[in-house]
């Protein structure tokens, strides 16, 4: 008999199972893919590591969270700093002095500022009710429709306007010519990648992988006295209150016999013709580093999630909130099992909220197995 059975390899997973095991409990991890990390899984391909399920980059302001990745990887000094593309134009992101500049011809924050402020005016913009608002009334109508709205309406299948707001505002904008995409104090990529990371984080625990634990549910329930379930929620009620809704991605990753495709890790391509929303080019998370004369690419398309597909960002709309809360209710009733991560919980979290939430669950359930 186990103290925990944990359902998914993933952070959250990996997080509590060093956590409970660090404590002295014994633990079991399962996971229905064929390999640990979740959608953070990275693996080598000419000399790289690449992200297999789109581009991860650690950042955080959370002293504790940095502290400990640091006791399982060495960071490299890597800053995003991605740049869009509109039909040929680049801009630099986030939204800073260099894409005011280059989008005005503008050289003085007071300068940007005026001109946001009289794009905002001409919407008649007072409280931000969407998506669509709030971008506009962050940025003006210029930079909403160059930057904003064919990426965003990719991304996420629907009108902008049809959008929660705080979807946008998890990107920083700033009256200074800072390319920098996060505003954390702490940001890199771990040295020799995630899954070298999570496989630290797992050292000594039992972890079986391609195990299915809802299609196996009546024998690996029996043999721990708590569950943590890591996997989508509305999976695990069996969609009794119906399904909730992801949007899905489908990569296509090539290698080129080039040494510097496009100069950057990540080019956003934010109109909405080009069918993929970016390109990520591996070898600049690592400066470059690699096979010379070699570089993988990987076009990233956005596509709405059906059963079967791999669920990447929860669409936290108003129905799809309100399917939740009878799931969380469910949950909190399920005897001896916790929800977790993002799926478990049908959060868009970054790695630090992540980690975050698991240390905190992880402390809270010490002592009631
Ligand atoms: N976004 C945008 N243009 C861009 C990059 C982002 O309009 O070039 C918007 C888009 O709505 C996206 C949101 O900003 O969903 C958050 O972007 P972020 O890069 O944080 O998304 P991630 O891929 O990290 O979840």
């Amino acid at each position: 008999m186990y103290d925990y059975l944990i359902v998914g390899a993933g952070l959250y997973g990996a997080v509590f199972a060093r956590q409970m095991r660090d404590r002295g409990k014994s633990v079991l991890v399962v996971d229905r893919r064929e390999h640990i990390a979740g959608n953070i899984y990275s693996r080598e391909m000419e000399g790289i590591q690449v992200h297999q399920y789109g581009p991860h980059i650690f950042h955080t302001d959370n002293e504790d969270v940095w502290a400990y990745v640091n006791r399982f990887a060495k960071f490299n000094h890597f800053v995003y700093s991605p740049v869009a593309n509109y039909r040929g134009e680049i801009y630099n992101l986030p939204f800073n002095m260099n894409t005011f500049a280059r989008m005005w011809g503008i050289t003085t924050p007071q300068e940007a500022k005026a001109v946001i402020e009289r794009q905002v005016q001409e919407a008649g913009i007072d409280e931000p009710k969407n998506l669509e608002e709030q971008a506009v009334s962050l940025v003006g109508r210029d930079i909403y429709e160059k930057l904003i709205k064919g990426y965003t309406q990719k991304q996420w299948g629907r009108p902008c306007a049809e959008l929660p707001a705080f979807i946008i505002k998890r990107l920083p904008v700033r009256f200074t010519f800072d390319n920098n995409y996060f505003n954390h104090p702490h940001q890199g990529i771990p040295v020799g990648g995630y899954t070298a990371m999570v496989e630290k984080m797992l050292d000594g625990i039992e972890v079986r992988l391609e195990t299915d634990y809802l299609e196996q549910r009546n024998e690996l329930r029996g043999l721990a006295k708590r569950v943590v379930y890591t996997g989508p929620i509305d999976e695990y009620f069996g969609y009794k209150c119906g399904a909730l809704q992801y949007r899905s991605l489908r990569f296509e990753t090539e290698v080129l016999t080039v040494d510097n495709y496009q100069g950057v890790a990540g080019m956003n391509f934010t109109d909405a013709e080009t069918p993929y929303t970016r390109i990520v080019e591996h070898k600049h998370f690592d400066f470059g580093k690699g096979v010379p004369d070699k570089t993988v690419i990987t076009k990233e398309y956005s596509c709405e999630w059906k059963q079967g597909d791999e669920p990447y960002y929860p669409v936290n709309d108003e129905a799809n909130t309100a399917i939740y809360r009878k799931y969380s209710t469910l949950a909190k009733e399920e005897f001896r099992v916790n929800f977790g991560g993002r799926l478990g919980t049908y959060r868009y979290t970054d790695m630090d909220e992540v980690i975050a939430m698991a240390l905190k669950n992880a402390e809270l359930l010490e002592g009631r197995t």
